[in-house]
């Protein structure tokens, strides 16, 4: 029937619709009430007379899916001039009457109503009345096909989710291959499942159908039976949580799960075109700081900043992903990815170290990075990865802020660096590592006072070596505690051995900064004095400027738990870090030590090493020369008051036995 012919209601019908035997009434959808009947709907409804059927108020035991659809029908009508044929079970005083209605649209009292007509009454079998109202009442879309793909039926769920009543079976999908994944399945075996986007009347949703070869019962034909579950909230809720899985919450970047799947086919795809492929570690320098000075939130906020920074300097193509804490990778291709990657490096060394506002202060950080390429059509993300850190590290070695390519040679250094490693542990454990004790010189006097205790390594195959051939790896590995300690136990011991042959010596130990921000120091320390037999107050620890820097309130506290037990704190090689004097006025500092260098060059300026000398004098700090060679330089700083020296002028440092020798 052609839209727009919807019946309309005239009074004047009335005659020949009450002369017809059959049940007819009108239904008013918006007042759930019957509008009007004839007298074998009257006789179905159990009512005596039109009026007392048209005070029944239906709403009241109207079930919620019984009303959506009749709202439903409501659309229908308007929008197709639909009819339909369902069976009914109706309630009319309160029995169930099942009947078969034939209904559609009727225009009355200027509203769309319900024109319905009661055919014969249904005789069939309970379960399969019960299985008709299912069929009625479900939230579940089914829908009838014929095999040509027209809509045979839709109950009423399937009326309400189709986008377009006219629509066929495969215009209900987004993607025509799922429509022929399901053809398909159908064809093979029956019947099919897949999820699909579909068009619906909400708009583009993701639905899993199931369906099912069957006969369409009216005319025998092949049909299909649709039915059909809206999981769009579902997969909305699993695309987030995979987005969280692979990315990083604060910045949004792929996280290191999300490089496998972002990275990888990008980077495959790359090297079929003939092109290379370059992987950059970025790690920020001394963030640490930025985060324990000024705290979490602000360390986050620069984070922030610093992926906007980066992320713009990246072409459409170049990807970023930030690997945790402080650490990004960002992954490239070009035709010489190795130039690219220079030209990119060099251009985030200079945007990430512009001055970023951090709670009202101006901050700069810099940054390291290290670039491994891959040119030929090989490629391992693992390695390329294992190979960007190195190279990174290689690049904080050589003073940050700096950027660095991989080379084979950096492997072999590592690789050496893991068997110096465990040599080194062997070594502490065989009790290869021993003190040597270089004097410490009363300038005034020419007397040994003390003695600086200097590690040294016998070496069971290369002979004894200096420390600058196994301190580094101690501290890169953290078993700097374990030589630490042994070194420090052999210089109190030996204090207290000297004590015995009544020689009253201080011992200065180094310390290393991994050492002095251990919470443990000053308990390891009293515990070492205490097993030792040496009195506090001959321990001098010597420390460098860079674990004052901090100066944060843990540096504080250790400072004044040591002093308390008596032990003096020097502050090593002064003068080549920071020097920054303030601190040395802030704690609890007991000497300093003037770094070889400037005693080296006394003759072209010896201005520095006087600076030094005379700012002590009024900060009440003992200044000791480090490296002293020459009488020269020894008479300039007797000449200037320095109080202590060190220096191969008296002696560089010896094995204990030989150590007391020089003071008979
Ligand atoms: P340092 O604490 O500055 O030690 C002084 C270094 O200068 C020693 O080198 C010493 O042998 C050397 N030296 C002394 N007099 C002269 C001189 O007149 N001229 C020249 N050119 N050099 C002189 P060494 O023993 O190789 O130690 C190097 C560094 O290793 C030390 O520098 C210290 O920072 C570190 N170190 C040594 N032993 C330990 C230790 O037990 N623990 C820690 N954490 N570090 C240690
Ligand atoms: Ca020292
Ligand atoms: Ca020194």
């Amino acid at each position: 029937m052609p839209i727009g012919s919807m019946l309309s209601w005239q009074g004047g019908d009335l005659a020949l619709l009450e002369a017809l035997g059959l049940p007819l009434w009108i239904f008013d959808i918006d007042h759930k009430r019957v509008f009007w009947a004839n007298q074998a709907a009257l006789r179905v409804w159990g009512a005596r007379s039109l009026a007392e059927l048209q005070q029944r108020d239906m709403s009241l035991d109207m079930s919620v899916s019984v009303a959506q659809r009749l709202g439903q029908y409501q659309q229908d009508f308007e929008r197709e001039n639909a009819s339909f044929v369902e069976s009914w079970t109706l309630y009319p005083n309160g029995r169930p009457c099942v009947l078969k209605v034939a209904f559609r649209g009727i225009r009355a009292d200027g509203r769309v109503m319900m024109f319905c007509e009661a055919q014969n009454p249904l005789s069939a079998d309970p379960a399969s009345l019960r299985s008709a109202e299912a069929l009625m009442h479900t939230s579940v879309p089914i829908t009838l096909y014929d095999s040509a793909g027209m809509a045979l039926y839709r109950n009423p769920s399937a009326r309400a989710q189709v986008a377009d009543a006219g629509e066929r079976w495969r215009q209900h999908f987004l993607h025509d291959g799922d429509w022929q994944a399901l053809q398909q399945g159908v064809a093979a075996v029956g019947e099919a499942r897949q999820l699909a986007r579909v068009h619906t009347r909400r708009g583009e949703r993701w639905h899993e159908i199931a369906v099912r070869a069957c006969r369409d019962a009216v005319s025998g034909q092949d049909a299909l039976l649709v039915s059909e579950v809206d999981i769009t909230d579902l997969k909305h809720a699993e695309a987030r949580a995979s987005f969280l899985a692979n990315h990083d919450v604060l910045t949004g970047l792929p996280n290191r799960n999300g490089i496998r799947s972002d990275f990888l086919p990008y980077l495959q795809q790359a090297l079929r075109n003939g092109r290379q492929a370059a992987l950059m570690f970025i790690d920020l320098d001394r963030f640490k700081n930025v985060n324990d000075s000024l705290g979490h939130a602000r360390g986050d906020e620069l984070l922030v900043g610093m992926t906007a920074r980066l992320s713009r300097l990246l072409r459409h193509d170049e990807k970023a992903a930030r690997l945790g804490g402080d650490e990004f990778l960002v992954m490239l291709a070009a035709p010489d990815a190795a130039g690219r990657a220079e030209a990119l490096g060099r251009d985030i060394l200079q945007a990430l170290g512009m001055p970023i506002r951090l709670g009202g202060m101006d901050i700069s950080v810099s940054a390291s990075i290290g670039i491994s390429v891959c040119r030929d059509g090989t490629l391992d993300l693992e390695q390329m990865m294992r190979h960007a850190d190195l190279a990174m590290y290689a690049a904080k070695d050589a003073g940050r802020n700096n950027l660095m390519f991989f080379t084979p040679a950096l492997e072999a250094r590592t690789q050496a660096q893991l068997a110096l490693e465990s040599d080194i542990r062997r070594g502490l454990e065989q009790g290869e590592f021993v003190a040597g004790f270089q004097p410490r010189v009363d300038v005034a006097s020419g007397k040994v006072v003390g003695a600086e205790a200097l590690a040294r390594w016998n070496h069971p195959q290369r002979g004894l070596l200096k420390p600058d051939s196994f301190i580094q790896v101690c501290e890169d590995s953290g078993l700097i505690l374990q030589l630490g300690r042994q070194i420090l136990a052999q210089a109190t011991r030996q204090q207290r051995l000297w004590r015995e042959m009544g020689l009253d010596l201080m011992v200065s130990v180094n310390l290393s900064p991994c050492q002095f921000v251990d919470p443990a120091l000053p308990a390891m320390v009293a515990a070492v004095l205490a097993d030792s037999g040496c009195q506090a107050d001959r321990l001098e620890l010597e420390i460098t400027e860079s674990v004052l820097l901090g100066h944060d309130d843990q540096t504080m506290r250790t400072l004044q738990a040591l002093r308390a037990q008596g032990v003096s704190i020097a502050v090593d090689d002064f003068g080549t870090g920071y020097s920054n004097l303030a601190y040395l006025q802030r704690y609890p500092l007991s000497s300093l030590k003037i770094d070889r260098s400037f005693i080296a060059d006394l003759d072209s300026t010896p201005a520095i090493a006087e600076l030094i000398i005379t700012m002590c004098r009024m900060l009440g700090l003992k200044v000791v020369a480090e490296g002293v060679e020459t009488p020269k330089q020894l008479a300039w700083l007797r000449q200037r008051g320095c109080q202590e020296y060190q220096g191969y002028l008296c002696s560089p440092a010896l094995a204990a036995g030989e150590f007391h020798k020089l003071l008979l």
